[in-house]
Formats: C-alpha cells, structure tokens, sequence
C-alpha cells in the first residue's frame, strides 16, 4: 500500500446517493470522469477483472467461444437493421475525418450477425456462441448511482446462431443455466423474471433482476413462482358481461377535472341507486400522451383506464418502442379544439372520431360494462356509458400500472411487487437481425434458411456496483471473497522495523501459498487510520500485527462478522490458508 495509487476519502462524494456508489469512490476503486462516465483505479481493477473472470468461466463452461468486436461502429449496419435511427438519442453518433458517420456500439447483435454472415455458410457450421466483454456506449437520459447506470460501461454480450427454433431453445437454456451460476457466486439476492422483448423483438425472454429497493425495475411475483418485470405483465382481457345500466345521461359535474373530484361531486349531486357509493374505479379516464416516432413525427395517443389507475410510464414506453412518449401538452390541446381538457370522452376519441386520435383501451374494460366518463364539454360528465355499446375504441393496451393485490395473469395467485436492478437479460431474438443483414445458410436439402439468434447480455460494471450495494455496513466495503481485490489485508500496527521484516515474512508466506494480500506497509501511517482504510476497502479477512508480536500473538479479523481472534504468530500463515480455502 505504500505505493498503491490511492487515496481514501473521509466523507462522501456529493454527487453519490446509494451508500455502495459512495463507498466505491471513498475505498478508491472507481472515480468520476462525467456523469456516467468512471475511471477505474488499481483496486477497482481487481475487482472487475474477478468478476469478468467469473463470467468468462461460465460462458466458456458452456462452449461459448469470446471475441472482441470494436466499440467505434460504422453506420452501415445499424442503418440496415433501423436501428441507426430507432436507437434516437441513447446513441453516440459521431464523424470520421472524411465525413462518415460513425458510432459508438450500444449492442453489438449487427456486428456478431455480419461476421458470422462473413464466415459461414452451411448447417453444418452451427450451433455456434460467440461471447465479448466490451465497452458499451449509451447517452442515458438519466446516468444514476455511479456505476450501475452508465453513459460507458462494460457488458458481457453473447449471440447464439442456430438453425432452428429447437437449436435456439437449447442455447437459450445454456444461457440461463450460465447466468444462474454466475449470479450464483456474484453473491447478490436475484430473481428471474419474464421480460418484455421490447425494441429488440423476438420472443421468449427473461431478466435477472437484483433485488434492491433502490432499482428502477419493478417486478411482480405470485405465491405459486410467477415472476415478471412488471413491463411485462399481461393483464387478462376481462370478459364479456352482461349490459345491465338503462341508457347513458350526460350530467352537469362542474368544477371536476379530477378524478377525486368527480367522485366526490358523483356521491353528492348523483347518488347512486344501489346503496354503494361511486369510487374511482367506476369511472374510465383518458389519458393523452404524445408519441414521438423515430423519424420525427408525432402522433397522438389516447388511454382509457379506470380512474383509479394510473398509466405505468414503463409499460408504456415498452409497449410503443421505438416511439418516445412525451406529454401532451397546452399546444397539442390547442390543435384538437374537440377535446375539453378534464373532461375528455370516448365520444371525440379514436380513429373513427372527430380527433381521429388513436384511442386504446386497458383490457380491465369489458365489454358491456357501465362508465361515468368525460363528455366532451367543460364540466359534463356522462353515466351509463357502455363499452360495446356506446363507445368503442381501436384497441387495447397493456400500459395501466400493475398493483399489489392485483390478482396473476393467470388468475389465481395474488401479486406482490418489489424493486431491482437488471444485471442480465437473455431473449430469443429470432430472425430479426439475420433476416434484416441476409445472414443464411444452407440447410442439408441444399435449401437457404435464415439463421435464428439469441442475444444474452450481463452488465459487468453494473455488478460491481451491486456487489457494493449489497455488501457494506457504517464502516465500509465487504467484499465476498470470490470478488475481493485480494484474500487477506494484513496491516502492520507498528512503527518498529522488526514488526515489518515479521509481517513481510507472513505476506511471503501467504503468497507463495497463493493467497492474494494486500500489505499496508505504511511506515508513517498510524495503527487507527490504517485499520480504517483496511475496513472501508473491504478485504474479507483483516490480519493485524503489531504490539502482541512481542508474545507471538497476532490478530485475524473477520471483515463482515467483525469476529477478532488472536493467533500464534508461527500458525498465521497455515490458519489463513485454511480460511481462504475454505470460504
Ligand atoms: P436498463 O433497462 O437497465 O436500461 P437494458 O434493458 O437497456 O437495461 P440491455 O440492453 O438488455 O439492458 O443490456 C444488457 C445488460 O447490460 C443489462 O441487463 C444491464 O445489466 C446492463 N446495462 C444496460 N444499460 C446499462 C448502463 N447504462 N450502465 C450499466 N449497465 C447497463
Ligand atoms: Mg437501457
């Protein structure tokens, strides 16, 4: 540690919100640059470089071969597949000295799908896995905690090619199984989830999502193992009932463009005649948002959904990839003067309408059931509006928010949700990309057929970031061992120069046993602040020599228990052999 590029920190970064992120930046692992834009210094090296070994291990165990492709991309490709221009402003884009447009790779399916179009031609050269560990670029719309969402960050990316949709399973389960055993010895709580395909297309597709009440992701899980990203939910579509409501009326409800207001006015002014009082759930908002497309252009975009939910702005945003949702605001209103703004109605929504907005529906409407809904005139609503009946729209929509309670897709479990973090995501692509770059091959008829892929994805940075989330307490770092920058921190708690040449012979020892230490030699360095440096760096086990050396005592301290025991000088070595082996 006397020459270790490192500087430890007392207090926290400012920009650094989740405790992981800040102790990262303090123990000297990882600096920033920009936003989402980190340097990674000697001991966070040895921490990627672990968990990229890991990885390695597990692609290889399953006969995936790795390669490199490079980060800075022609356009050419991405412009063949759409994704130039679907990919908007999550990509870099940038100029060659001659003028071309350039990129830097925010997934890498075109480039796997040209090279294996380059070398390949028959059946008989798949299956075949491909596997890179590579720099990723994506101008993120919201960089956060550090590491865990970057603007330049490393992912595992692998691409299976196979002949058929039975090659596809087979690698797609390989994958899963990889992915189970490297999240496994990743030390962190997952859960696998059922994901949405999203702008990549394809089908089946699941993500492993680390359970942390800080992620971004929202996930569902029922009592009889059904998992999903909540992005991925399928809300049944309800039944048919059977139209019990008398004919539709419009009612003077002024001053209620809420939804609490309108019910509060509904039970004071038009009680209803069942003895139950009118809730949020009788009523059928519409939501408008403005969809912008990736060429540009703007298309409006109704959602009818009981009052009592909301839009979920992810669901929505998978659900009309590649377009981008924006609001729906005062100058959009202006150009559809047909739509009374708090009390906007199926009568003016759809194609078929005076606003020719496309109008979608959550598939909890049946048909034949009764609403109080906007009537398309300032402070009128109408009730008895039924669907089926007395309006219709042009679809549905799976974009309503997903509520504990709410009961499984499949009807008979209850949901829970918590938060995650997606560390990896695995999909049967298809034919997408080989149809959309021509990667064939021929089949033993002599017959060309389009290669099916699979692309898996594992965010190597973003783990780092997790482990660290997962694994700290007041005082600092505490790294599994499978991950630790080195086994065994052995501090020297000493000033005197016959404790150095002792602790020096025990890191000899360690070492020539294969045990990874990190010696703080520090000579003027004092004991409390190196045992605080070696607790916020988080090496699993602490070895501390110093005054008991005179009675050949030396202590071990365990990182994460905080257990201290005393050892005789001459079974130091032979005890932490035995530790590290043994975790
Ligand atoms: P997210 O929903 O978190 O943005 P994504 O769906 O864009 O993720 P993929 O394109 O499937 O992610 O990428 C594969 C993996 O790469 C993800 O599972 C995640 O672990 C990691 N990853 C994605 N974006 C980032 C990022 N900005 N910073 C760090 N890791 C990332
Ligand atoms: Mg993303």
């Amino acid at each position: 540690m006397s020459t270790l590029f490192l500087r430890t920190l007392r207090e926290n970064p400012a920009d650094a919100e989740l405790p992981g992120h800040q102790l990262l930046v303090r123990a000297g692992y990882v600096r920033r640059v920009a936003p989402g834009i980190y340097t990674w210094l000697p001991l966070g090296m040895k921490v990627l470089g672990k968990v990229e070994g890991i990885i390695r291990e597990e692609m290889d165990r399953i006969g995936s071969q790795e390669v490199r492709f490079p980060a800075l991309l022609p356009r050419e490709p991405y412009e063949a597949t759409g994704r130039w221009t679907e990919y908007g402003d999550s990509l870099f884009r940038l100029k060659d000295r001659k003028d071309a447009d350039m990129m830097l790779g925010p997934t890498h399916e075109e480039m796997f799908c040209l090279a294996v179009k380059d070398m390949y031609s028959s059946y008989k050269d798949l299956p075949l896995s491909l596997y890179q560990v590579q720099n990723k670029y994506r101008d993120e719309a919201r960089p956060r905690a550090g590491i865990l969402r970057g603007r330049e960050f490393i992912m595992k990316d692998s691409y299976s090619f196979d002949i058929d949709q039975a090659g596809l399973q087979k690698a797609y389960d390989a994958h899963r199984e990889a992915y189970i055993r490297i999240f496994n010895r990743l030390g962190f709580e997952y859960v696998i989830v059922h994901a949405d395909s999203g702008a990549m297309g394809g089908s089946a597709s699941e993500e492993f999502l680390a359970v942390n009440e800080n992620g971004e992701d929202t996930f569902v899980r029922d009592e009889h193992g059904y998992a999903a990203n909540v992005e991925a939910v399928v809300v049944p579509q309800a039944a048919p009932v059977e139209v019990t409501a008398g004919a539709a009326h419009v009612e003077d409800t002024p001053d209620t463009p809420t939804i609490e207001t309108l019910v509060a006015a509904l039970n004071r002014d038009h009680a209803r005649t069942d003895g139950r009082e009118w809730t949020g759930a009788d009523t059928l908002k519409n939501v408008l948002v403005m969809l912008v497309h990736p060429d540009g252009t703007r298309e409006p975009l109704a959602i009818g959904l009981p009052g009592d939910r909301e839009v979920d702005a992810k669901r929505l945003e998978v659900k009309v990839a590649p377009a981008e949702v924006e609001p729906f605001e005062e100058k959009d209103f202006a150009a559809y003067p047909m739509l009374a703004k708090g009390y906007i109605g199926p009568g003016v929504l759809g194609s078929e309408q005076s606003s020719t907005i496309r109008y979608l529906l959550d598939p909890s409407i049946a048909q034949g059931s009764a609403w109080v809904t906007g009537a398309d005139e300032h402070g009128k609503h109408v009730i008895d509006l039924v669907h089926g009946r007395d309006f219709t729209a042009d679809g549905t929509i799976q974009a309503g928010e997903i509520r504990a309670g709410d009961v499984s897709p499949d009807g008979t479990g209850t949901l829970k949700l918590a938060r995650g973090i997606e560390m990896g995501h695995i999909f049967q692509l298809g034919t997408k990309y080989a149809e959309a770059l021509g990667l064939k091959v021929l089949d033993e008829n002599g017959k060309l057929v389009t290669v099916t892929m699979g692309s898996y994805g594992v965010g190597v940075t973003r783990a780092v970031g997790v482990i660290a989330e997962d694994n700290n307490d007041q005082y600092g770092l505490i790294w599994p061992r499978e991950i630790a920058p080195a086994d065994v921190h052995v501090v020297v708690a000493s000033k005197d120069e016959s404790v150095f040449v002792r602790a020096e012979e025990i890191v000899r020892g360690l070492e020539a046993q294969d045990v990874e230490v990190l010696y703080d030699d520090r000579p003027k360095v004092s004991p409390g602040v190196k045992f605080k440096d070696a607790e916020l760096m988080g090496v699993p086990t602490i070895l501390v020599i110093g005054k008991g050396l005179a009675d050949g005592k030396v202590e071990i301290k365990d990182r994460r228990s905080g257990e201290r025991r005393e050892v005789p000088v001459d079974e130091a070595v032979a005890q932490l052999v035995a530790e590290v082996a043994a975790s």
